[in-house]
């Protein structure tokens, strides 16, 4: 993998090294993945966990984590490596983070040393419970809901769309208390996968195969002490957490077009047409000059991203700007991969076939292409006068 913007000025040392590190270990361990996406999946996270990775998607030394907060930059990194070695490695690694990054954030003492040390380990599987069926863009439109019963909660519902739903060991649940009217009246909680009244309802099949399901609530109870953060606070808690981890999933679009690039450089030298090979074409090195700069752009927005957000700066802009530019982009690289590789780009099976596959979902999940550009417009229009 090329590694030249590692000098970059966006990193520490310690940045450098852990890129290099997981460079170096990631091909001999991430290519035996065997069986179903269930059954990989949980090999990953194990290997992974083992490996010491996903310390860096927790916080909190003393529960595994690798610092005391989270290091932007270091998940950016790991994730733009994982993907582009291994897709289902990224996935594995990102739910990790995502699934437990309100615990992180906003877990008791006790829940933090219930869950992140297990996560930390890969020892436990971390799910992120906020879509529905009628609430996906419009997040506030939420109808699941969680009655106060005095000693707990009572959750009835549905949530679908949930990365690692029938995999997971725990689910990060958010769900209407109604406090207030909107996005005020919604809290989080911690829903173990065994809790009676929570079921697979339905597993999804996708075109990038992971584990992916629609949950059901019927009359799910839940004690107190699994309320994250206070009542109320849900919705700011799953921004809270979305904001660390939208950087992320751009880093993750970086890592498969920096893969395509990769690939469509080396097909574009060994390629021989008409006596000559296909990189000595113009239009071919139009397209490879055009794929190198959007995936330079895509970094250069990425990393700015996570730097300021590890300086303590408010990223929201930046984040949208990353996470649009980098998948949008990553998208238009991958599919010139394909056409440099003719007929083979679409055969099952060939690396850039898959990366078409992967990249799709990315420019969905987390927030869409178009609630980013809203995002992105809202920042602006906030300092501009007529
Ligand atoms: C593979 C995959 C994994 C996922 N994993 C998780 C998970 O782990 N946990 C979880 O909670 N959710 C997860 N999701 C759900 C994901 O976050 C939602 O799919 C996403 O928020 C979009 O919601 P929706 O599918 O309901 O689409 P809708 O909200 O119906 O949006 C459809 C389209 O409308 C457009 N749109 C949206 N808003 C606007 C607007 N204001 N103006 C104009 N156009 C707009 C966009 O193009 C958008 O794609 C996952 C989704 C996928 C595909």
């Amino acid at each position: 993998m090329d590694t030249e913007h590692l000098d970059w000025p966006f990193f520490d040392e310690r940045h450098r090294t852990l890129a290099r590190e997981l460079g170096e270990w990631a091909p001999a361990h991430l290519t035996h993945a065997q069986g179903d996406v269930d059954t990989q999946c949980r090999a990953l996270v194990r290997r992974l966990g083992e490996a010491g990775w996903l310390r860096h998607a927790v916080a909190g030394t003393s529960h595994g984590g690798a610092a005391d907060v989270i290091d932007t930059r270091a998940i950016c990194l790991l994730r733009e490596t994982l993907a582009w070695h291994h897709g289902l490695a990224d996935f594995a690694f990102a739910m990790q983070g995502l699934g437990s990054g309100a615990i992180s954030l906003h877990g008791t003492p006790a829940q933090q040393e219930r869950y992140l040390s297990r996560v930390a380990r890969g020892e436990a599987i971390a799910a992120f419970a906020l879509s529905e069926p009628n609430a996906g863009s419009d997040v506030a439109a939420m109808a699941c809901e969680a009655r106060d019963t005095g000693d707990g909660y009572l959750i009835n519902g549905e949530k679908t769309w949930i990365s690692n739903g029938g995999i997971a060991d725990f689910y990060v649940l958010f769900a209407r208390t109604g406090e207030a009217p909107g996005s005020r009246g919604i809290s989080a909680f911690i829903v173990d996968a065994d809790t009676p009244g929570l079921e697979i309802a339905e597993r999804i099949d996708v075109i990038a195969p992971h584990p992916l399901a629609r949950l059901r609530f019927a009359d799910c109870a839940v004690p107190r002490s699994q309320l994250l953060g206070t009542a109320g606070q849900g919705f700011k808690i799953a921004m809270q957490t979305l904001d660390i981890f939208r950087t992320s999933v751009a880093a993750a679009a970086l890592g498969f077009a920096r893969r395509a690039l990769h690939e469509g450089l080396s097909r574009a030298t060994s390629r021989a047409m008409f006596g000559q090979r296909l990189a000595d074409f113009q239009l071919a090195q139009a397209k490879l000059a055009q794929m190198a700069t959007t995936v330079d752009g895509a970094a250069l927005l990425t990393y700015r991203a996570a730097w300021q957000r590890d300086q303590g700066h408010n990223v929201t802009r930046e984040a949208a700007m990353a996470k649009m530019a980098a998948t949008e982009g990553a998208q238009q690289v991958i599919d010139a991969a394909v056409q440099l590789f003719g007929g083979e780009g679409v055969r099952s099976g060939q690396i850039v076939e898959s990366l078409y596959r992967e990249i799709r979902a990315l420019r969905i999940y987390e927030g869409a292409t178009e609630v980013q550009q809203l995002i992105i417009a809202r920042e602006l229009l906030k300092g501009a006068s007529a």
